[in-house]
């Protein structure tokens, strides 16, 4: 096995070094300080290059002191328990269950597809046996449901598929839903009841004091350090160090040196807006998506989320870009096999280990990374492990 130091000639680590160099203080960052510092004693240095902790889940009060996720709208959601109850050694929690509704056909139609938006949108009065069939009579056969055109045209069919899924997955992505995995359009199921939420997780709540109080707590022992505004590569040569973990693009890791990874970007526009006198919101629900129309994929209302009293109120368009901040991974299997060949030179060095969103190429939401970031360390601590 090779080592960092054999690829990048370093100093020799000492007395004053740190045992884990961490790249990037977002969730798998923070959670892997968190656990390596309180649990195994370790000295640890967490370098991000932004100006804050948190990575994209990141939130602050705006210049107008409304409670805003500059980096888009994050819900936090999980079916497991280890994950919840990690989560809430850090933070209390505000119950909040997700919405969003889609504008179709000029309605706003609830997101996922249920029994109510197909009984809107055509004017029925279906029970959920008849919208079964409903779907059933409009599915069409594939073989193999291998693309997100054929997650959706085998279960709904094709009208549905291009009122709710083509234009924006075209948006989103930039690329037809007939170029995806089938679990980017997997993500979002269809339902025969009148369930109007986006997720169904056992837990679904929002940190109550925000992300940004949740990562000071995460990051609060003594034995972490957090240096931001750095780059990793600005540091890495002078600060001694015995195990690095890294959660930025793991392409960029190795210089690109099999060719760029595909990774999608989004701008942000935010906007505060004035209410009508009376009223909290603009929106009928946190988050309305705009499949058909506009440049943007959606919009959200943060008062939702936050639950925040305020007499003006805070949305943000997110509008799908190439270029910019590395925000999605792009799950087609040409970039698969691409990240398999980075994966297998990231396995061949003792000393780095690599987790999160971009440096594992996944599309995982906050409560997966958390997962594996718990799991990465367990690992480490196995003897033998360095
Ligand atoms: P990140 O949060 O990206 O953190 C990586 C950090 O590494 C960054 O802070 C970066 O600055 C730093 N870094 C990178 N390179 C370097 C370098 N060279 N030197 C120093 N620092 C470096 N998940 C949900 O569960 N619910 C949601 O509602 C949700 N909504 C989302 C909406 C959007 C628009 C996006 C983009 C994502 C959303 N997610 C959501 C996913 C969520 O953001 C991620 O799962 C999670 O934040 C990933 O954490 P991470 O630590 O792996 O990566
Ligand atoms: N999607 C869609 N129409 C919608 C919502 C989602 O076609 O109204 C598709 C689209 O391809 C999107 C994917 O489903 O990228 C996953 O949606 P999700 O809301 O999970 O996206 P995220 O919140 O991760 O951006």
């Amino acid at each position: 096995m090779q080592s960092y130091r054999q690829r990048f000639p370093l100093p020799p680590a000492g007395a004053a070094g740190f045992d884990y160099l961490i790249v990037g203080a977002g969730f798998a960052g923070s959670v892997m300080a968190e656990r390596l510092a309180s649990q195994a004693g370790q000295r640890v240095l967490v370098v991000d290059r932004r100006p804050h902790a948190g990575g994209n889940a990141w939130d602050h009060y705006n210049a107008d002191g409304l409670l805003v996720h500059p980096y888009g709208p994050h819900i936090f959601h999980t079916n497991s328990a280890e994950v919840f109850a990690y989560l809430s050694q850090f933070t209390r929690w505000r119950p909040y269950q997700h919405r969003v509704l889609a504008s179709v056909d000029g309605q706003l139609l609830p997101m996922p597809i249920n029994l109510d938006t197909i009984n809107r949108l055509y004017g029925l009065q279906l029970s959920s046996e008849e919208v079964e069939a409903f779907f059933q009579q409009r599915a069409e056969a594939v073989p193999a449901v291998r693309t997100s055109e054929d997650v959706v045209v085998s279960r709904i069919g094709r009208e549905l598929y291009n009122k709710f899924f083509r234009g924006y997955t075209r948006k989103q992505w930039d690329l037809d839903p007939s170029e995806l995995d089938a679990s980017v359009t997997a993500r979002v199921p269809v339902r025969c009841n009148r369930d109007g939420r986006y997720f169904t997780d056992t837990y679904q709540a929002m940190p109550l004091h925000g992300y940004a109080a949740l990562f000071d707590r995460l990051l609060a022992h003594p034995n972490i350090r957090l240096m931001l505004n750095t780059d990793y590569r600005d540091i890495v040569h002078c600060v001694p160090w015995r195990h690095m973990i890294y959660t930025g693009p793991i392409d960029t890791f190795f210089d690109q040196c099999f060719g760029a990874l595909p990774y999608r970007s989004l701008r942000f526009e935010h906007q505060t807006l004035p209410l009508p006198p009376g009223r909290e919101h603009l929106q009928p629900c946190a988050t309305l998506n705009y499949p058909n129309d506009y440049a943007y994929t959606r919009v959200t209302e943060f008062k939702h989320l936050t639950g925040q009293l305020h007499p003006a109120t805070a949305v943000v368009y997110e509008y799908p870009q190439a270029q910019g901040d590395p925000y999605y991974p792009v799950p087609r299997p040409e970039n698969t096999a691409l990240y398999r060949r980075y994966e297998a030179e990231a396995a061949q060095l003792k000393d780095v280990t690599f987790i999160g969103r971009l440096a594992t190429y996944k599309y995982y939401n906050m409560d997966q990374v958390v997962a594996q970031a718990l799991s990465q360390f367990k690992q480490l601590q196995r003897p033998g492990t360095p």
